[in-house]
């Protein structure tokens, strides 16, 4: 499918693309900017910044990987949007890192839906004792904005399944909103949908889907 194909589709839902340029080459998010494209993913951060020193420094860099508390001072200074927060040590390690470049940098909450091992985020419990804990001294933490959620859905062929579990991150969206940031405008981020399940999480409320195969090609590293 082509790039402007499926930037219509996310448009329609008046979501964002973040194009997922992780194991690619400088040449290929080039062609994709010059189409004008401005959002990247990469979900390492060695790989993006190199990426970045050789790229327009109108890129919107987002993180959506996992990450080391020990990295974040490599992209503190540049990255639009880090996708996955999941605990208080990273969180208060992005806070000092961003205080340090005068930066607020938007965060967002990667929560478990998965019905698997395999993918990283926040449960139940663990979400509560991180929102609670912001909320608790929130002056603590002005150098960066909780600007939603993030999840990744099992990896299974089951479109019911996916869809279950994109609908449990938009209820777990409504009731953190409710609950902790309710006259806050710039909590309103559900990042979920990746190549293979893009429609289903649109139609299930996503605000910003993260899709690299689609339009990229496959990876083969
Ligand atoms: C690689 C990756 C994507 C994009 O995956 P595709 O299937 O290639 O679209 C999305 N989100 C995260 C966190 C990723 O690591």
């Amino acid at each position: 499918m082509s790039y402007t194909q499926i930037l219509q589709t996310v448009q329609s839902y008046h979501a964002q693309l973040v194009a997922v340029s992780k194991t690619k080459p400088v040449s290929d998010i080039q062609q994709l900017y010059n189409q004008g494209q401005r959002v990247f993913g990469e979900n390492k951060v060695q790989e993006m910044c190199e990426k970045k020193a050789l790229l327009p420094d109108d890129i919107k860099w987002h993180l959506i990987g996992h990450l080391q508390t020990n990295k974040v001072k490599f992209i503190a200074p540049f990255v639009s949007m880090i996708h996955s927060v999941d605990s208080i040590k990273l969180m208060q390690e992005i806070e000092k890192e961003a205080a340090k470049h005068q930066r607020i940098i938007p965060i967002l909450l990667q929560i478990y839906i998965a019905n698997e091992d395999t993918k990283f985020g926040l449960d139940n419990t663990s979400l509560i004792e991180l929102l609670d804990y912001y909320i608790s001294d929130v002056t603590a933490f002005s150098h960066i904005q909780i600007a939603g959620v993030m999840g990744m859905a099992s990896f299974t062929e089951n479109q019911e399944q996916i869809r279950q579990e994109f609908r449990s991150l938009s209820d777990k969206f409504n009731f953190i909103k409710q609950s902790y940031f309710p006259l806050q405008q710039t909590f309103k981020e559900i990042s979920m949908g990746m190549s293979s399940d893009y429609e289903i999480a649109l139609a299930a409320g996503s605000t910003m889907v993260r899709i690299g195969s689609l339009l990229f090609g496959a990876r083969h590293a």
